[in-house]
């Protein structure tokens, strides 16, 4: 067993790299552990809403200055995944190639985004099928493509679209939306956005590649509509199956936490988009942490 940790981290999208930050600032020793990329989910977004860090204008931007100022700080980031708690003699954390013992542990392995569940949606990923706005949009130049869902991501999304294609079909199956009216006004007035609301993508059309969408609404038969592309952003699903149940979850899997961030587990918290009640933007996550470190300082001192 390798040594103890006042705290370990585990997640190193926004919500990891705040704490990691706050718990250096407060003199904790830290652990790091992130399985596939430091920034998690927003590391793919190139136009943050305002509110953020005004002179960065993508979240790759602000994941890689998080992540040098961490290293600068001599925090060590670890290239690991949890893989299992191990929680009958303290706090043991499980790695794919090692176990770490800590006094404190932070769950913020936060979230994915959702498939819509359509037939030959898996089939057709990475030709035609994809969920990266940012990073695929240009493949879609002059094309037409479609975008699933009504909330913020979807409303985001559709803007970023419009920027290469020729037309954005969006495509909600409620009556109105539920994204922020400013995100919905700048998309529902592009010129190149056309709304169709009370409809569903019932079925994805081609057999190399996308080729169209079959809609329906509640007026019409199943009708098809040409396009190269299809983005759905019907919410997230959050990362919490290395947890194998050891923390108790909500209906929807969101980590139960209470007021002071704690979970089921007492000194293993959650913050971020893992857990029930999470606000969803960067600030929110900006805010758990500090609030975690916090709580995690004052339990500290109370045990030494
Ligand atoms: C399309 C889209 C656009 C958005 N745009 C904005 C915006 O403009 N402004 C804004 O404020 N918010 C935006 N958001 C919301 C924002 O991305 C989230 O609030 C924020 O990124 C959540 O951060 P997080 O750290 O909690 O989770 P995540 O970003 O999901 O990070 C979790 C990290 O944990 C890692 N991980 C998972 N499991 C393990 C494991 N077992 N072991 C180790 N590591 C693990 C993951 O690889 C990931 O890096 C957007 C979200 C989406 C989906």
């Amino acid at each position: 067993m390798s040594e103890k940790y006042d705290v370990i981290i585990v997640g190193s999208g926004m919500a990891g790299l705040c704490c990691a930050k706050e718990a250096l600032a407060n003199g904790l020793k830290v652990a790091l552990l992130e399985e596939q990329m430091f920034g998690g989910l927003i590391i793919n977004v190139n136009h943050l809403m305002p509110g953020l860090d005004a002179a960065l204008t993508g979240g790759a931007d602000l994941a890689s200055t998080w992540v040098s100022e961490l290293s600068d700080l001599g925090l060590d980031l670890t290239y690991d995944g949890a893989v299992g708690l191990e929680l009958s003699e303290g706090i043991v954390l499980q790695t794919a190639t090692e176990s770490l013992r800590a006094r404190a542990l932070v769950v913020a392995t936060g979230a994915r985004l959702k498939r819509l569940g359509l037939e030959r949606e898996e089939a057709l990923a990475g030709k035609g099928v994809s969920q990266c706005a940012d990073c695929d949009g240009p493949m879609f130049f002059d094309q037409e493509v479609v975008v699933v869902g009504g909330g913020d991501s979807a409303a985001q999304e559709a803007w970023v679209l419009a920027q290469f294609c020729s037309k954005v079909h969006w495509v909600h199956r409620g009556a109105e939306l539920s994204a922020r009216s400013d995100l919905a006004q700048a998309a529902r007035h592009h010129d190149k956005i056309e709304l169709h609301l009370q409809t569903e993508v019932v079925s994805l059309l081609g057999d190399d590649f996308l080729t169209g969408v079959e809609l329906k609404n509640s007026s019409l038969q199943p009708q098809s509509l040409k396009c190269q592309g299809f983005f759905a952003f019907v919410g997230l699903t959050t990362n919490v199956d290395w947890l194998s149940g050891q923390l108790s979850l909500s209906a929807k899997g969101g980590v139960l936490v209470s007021e002071n961030l704690e979970t089921s587990y007492p000194g293993i918290y959650a913050i971020g988009a893992v857990r029930e009640g999470f606000g969803g933007l960067l600030t929110h996550a900006q805010a758990d942490a500090k609030r975690v470190i916090q709580e995690v300082v004052r339990k500290l001192t109370e045990d030494d």
